[in-house]
């Protein structure tokens, strides 16, 4: 099966395979994982902040940062089209009490800094305590504007509200604007990546920040039952996808483009966008879900297009020929 659904689907190499049977291993609620610690050091230092937080999922991490910003009653302005808002359960508002100000991204994955600013609520009891922005890169694969993250956090600061990251595949953005991942962190209080994606680890995500809030971090991720015991052995694996696993995230964006140029050229679909490792096009049937079945037919799995748009999602696991096959498959199904 050639899996286009997305880049959570990589399994783990075999150095991760390898790396995850030798691990050293004792009780990280103790803090007594070597592993672990040697996975949260190297996430802290390529990030560039003070500590980290190795977690069992993204949507864990985020929900984390969080309840470690804001308390209940705080607010958060994040993305309508973001994954911690929309993608995430309601998490922040179902368990951490933290209100959500959800504010339209522009088709850059950009809040515009007025609709921000206009968000702000005055210190009065009507209102929650607006505390944090929440900003996601990439978006749909697109490399947020660092000069806007940039803005849009200082503005932030100027109005007393923190910043976190939701780095689920920041690093798809830094190898593609060929920025290093600390300093596309460096505007923001709080980052999370995703060891589990493009970068090929079987689980988990870190979360990083100062001292201070990686502390309160660890808190929640006790409380929300994400506190896991010899979790070395998956630490392990994240160590080598943090290593190893960056510089084959240029071959997978360079397979979604000759991917997104194929579509291009071919009757029957309608190129939307192409960014780092995702292709987007529209597929006009009435029925997705057949579709879909009779793409599977053919050995390609993706998800039904939702309002008649596919998202194709490249990675470590679709060598050139399997891309090639895929493409056939598309073609043979074209509407
Ligand atoms: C995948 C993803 C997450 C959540 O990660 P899980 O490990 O699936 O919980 C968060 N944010 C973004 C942008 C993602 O793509």
């Amino acid at each position: 099966m050639i899996d286009l659904r997305s880049d959570t689907v990589t399994k783990p190499t075999t150095a991760m395979r390898k790396a995850m049977a030798e691990a050293e291993v004792g009780d990280d609620v103790y803090g007594d994982d070597p592993s672990v610690n040697a996975l949260q050091e190297l996430a802290a230092e390529l990030l560039g902040k003070e500590a980290a937080l190795f977690l069992p999922s993204g949507t864990q991490s985020n929900l984390v940062a969080l309840m470690a910003h804001c308390e209940r009653g705080d607010e958060y302005i994040v993305g309508q089209q973001a994954h911690t808002y929309r993608y995430e359960g309601g998490g922040a508002a179902v368990l951490g009490s933290v209100v959500p100000q959800p504010l339209d991204f522009d088709d850059q994955g950009r809040i515009p800094l007025a609709k921000i600013v206009e968000a702000i609520k005055p210190n009065d009891p009507h209102f929650a305590r607006t505390r944090l922005l929440c900003l996601e890169n990439t978006w749909n694969g697109k490399v947020v504007p660092q000069d806007y993250i940039v803005e849009a956090t200082q503005l932030a600061r100027q109005h007393g509200l923190r910043c976190h990251l939701d780095g689920a595949r920041l690093a798809n953005a830094s190898v593609e604007s060929g920025q290093s991942l600390s300093i596309l962190a460096a505007p923001f209080d709080s980052v999370s990546l995703c060891l589990s994606k493009g970068l090929g680890a079987p689980v988990g995500s870190v979360l990083a920040g100062s001292v201070d809030l990686i502390e309160r971090a660890r808190r929640w991720r006790k409380v929300l039952g994400g506190g896991m015991r010899q979790a070395g052995v998956l630490a392990a694996a994240g160590r080598i996808a943090l290593l190893d696993g960056m510089h084959a995230l240029a071959d997978d964006h360079r397979r979604a483009k000759r991917l997104a140029q194929a579509l291009a050229e071919m009757s029957g679909y309608q190129l939307e966008s192409q960014a780092t490792n995702m292709v987007f096009v529209r597929v006009d049937v009435d029925d997705g879900i057949r579709w879909a079945e009779r793409l599977r037919e053919l050995g390609v799995l993706v998800n039904p297009p939702s309002n008649h748009v596919l998202r194709l999602v490249l990675h470590r696991d679709i060598d050139d020929d399997k891309l090639e096959r895929a493409i056939s498959a598309l073609s043979a199904v074209a509407p």
